[in-house]
């Protein structure tokens, strides 16, 4: 991808507001992709002058559909009075992206706590003062969250966190389309964890309130925090309620020993074992996985979500066999875990660490190119997710981002995936728009000063108590 036009005016666009619609299904599960028709069929968004793939074009957008790509220049005389018109003069438009791993409300816990080993960091750090947080508190947490994806040019995010509700809230609230897990972790008692399950069912039955844009998913946390029988019971769950699993797999060499110490097979065989290994598996990490394991994933189209900064900055031992995996025929998609463990979440980064990381581990710099980079967060998560995007195109839902082509990281634009990739991070990022509505305008999102605010206050509570 390369080229822009001449010239650079921007302009402002707002809120055309949002609708409801259909839903398409994907391979780890139920549909997350609403388009939204706008009542009468009216265009209800045009982003002019924007380069696709290298040539200008005016997109129109009706409801949470692409129309058209008309011929720059066309389109705008065809826009009703009260469409949103977007200057896409000077930037080049590109599929939202889509983060395939996080903990959105972490962002409140950015730089709580660093450069510790991952069990140290867990357990004296981050599970104490999550037990103290409420489902508003994750709210906010995931407002704030949502905030950096939007600003950093993401539509979409897969997440598994406590306060499944607040999360689904917070997505909801904020414009983004998202699959929001509802974690399952064994603690306590036979009461508790039939309390667990039964909160668990109604997340994810109650999830239709928050409208098409957010799904849910089933999230056992981990193989170490999961027992045997509440696994099983997510695999019937799962089956029942045609849900996608969102787990955390072979994250340390820890995890695989105390795995063989207790069930006498490696996590991906025990996960085989209770039926859970199959293309509804989102598996996060995936970092120490033998060739048997690589042949395994692939064979039974489980989705293996890289996260190479939380992977780098955890020290998990290694990097996740990328090419291997890709050469099995596995998918792989990208994210970038909770940003206490990032410390950001920002895709274009994540991207550039993982490219970083396939080339060097393999000693081949012609592995993860740029261009497969991008397909990891935009094509390939689409077709995982279920998400009618991915891709710029007439009938694809209007989940799009622009990107400043005079940014410096992106200038003098030789190539443009490259720079994105190499070069450029979210701060490229001008407009982001999921579902027909613009989210982030010139830089401009709505409520920022108020989520800043509450989350200041909320902490200051927290960290007092
Ligand atoms: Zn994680």
């Amino acid at each position: 991808m390369s080229g822009r036009p001449e010239g650079a005016s921007k302009s402002n666009a707002a809120d055309p507001g949002s609708a409801s619609g259909d839903a398409v299904r994907g391979n780890a599960g139920d549909a997350v992709s609403a388009p939204s028709p706008s009542a009468d069929g009216a265009l209800t968004l045009g982003i002019l002058g924007a380069t696709v793939d290298g040539i200008a074009h005016d997109i129109l957008v009706a409801g949470g559909r692409i129309v058209e790509l008309a011929p720059a220049g066309s389109g705008e005389r065809r826009l009703p009075d009260a469409a949103v018109r977007v200057d896409g003069d000077g930037r080049a438009a590109l599929p939202g992206l889509m983060n395939a791993h996080t903990h959105t409300a972490m962002a409140l816990l950015r730089g709580y706590a660093d450069d510790m080993p991952l069990m140290a960091w867990l357990q004296d750090k981050i599970w104490p003062l999550e037990a103290r947080l409420s489902e508003e508190d994750v709210y906010w947490g995931a407002r704030l969250g949502c905030l950096e994806m939007i600003r950093t040019g993401t539509t979409f995010f897969n997440d598994m966190y406590w306060h499944f509700q607040g999360t689904a809230r917070a997505a909801e609230d904020s414009g983004m389309r998202a699959r929001i897990g509802s974690v399952i972790l064994d603690q306590g008692d036979a009461q508790s964890v039939a309390a667990m399950r039964a909160g668990v069912l109604e997340d994810v039955t109650s999830v239709a309130r928050y409208g098409p844009r957010v799904q849910a998913s089933l999230a056992p946390h981990a193989v170490y925090t999961v027992g045997e029988e509440s696994l099983r019971w997510v695999a019937e769950q799962a089956e029942a309620l045609d849900l996608p699993v969102h787990i955390h797999l072979s994250e340390t060499a820890g995890e695989v020993a105390d795995c063989v110490a207790v069930h006498g097979v490696r996590p991906p065989a025990w996960l085989d074992a209770l039926g859970l290994l199959g293309p509804r598996l989102l598996a996060a990490h995936c970092v120490h996985l033998d060739a048997e394991e690589v042949a395994l994933l692939a064979e039974r189209g489980v989705n293996a979500l890289h996260n190479p900064v939380s992977n780098l900055k955890l020290s998990s031992g290694g990097p996740m066999p990328y090419r291997a995996l890709r050469e099995a025929g596995a998918r792989v998609l990208v994210g970038t875990d909770g940003a206490a463990s990032n410390n950001n979440l920002d895709l274009f980064e994540e991207l550039k660490f993982a490219a970083l990381m396939a080339k060097h581990a393999t000693g081949d710099p012609t592995t993860l190119s740029a261009e497969e980079a991008l397909a990891l967060v935009t094509k390939d998560a689409a077709e995982a997710f279920g998400v009618d995007g991915g891709t710029i195109a007439a009938g694809r839902v209007a989940d799009l981002i622009l990107v400043d082509l005079d940014h410096p990281t992106l200038f003098p634009n030789h190539d443009l995936a490259a720079d994105l990739v190499f070069a450029a991070n979210g701060r490229a990022v001008s407009h982001t728009i999921c579902d027909g509505r613009v989210l982030m305008s010139d830089g401009i999102i709505q409520d920022e000063a108020e989520i800043r605010a509450e989350v200041r206050t909320r902490l200051a509570h927290l960290l007092a108590n």
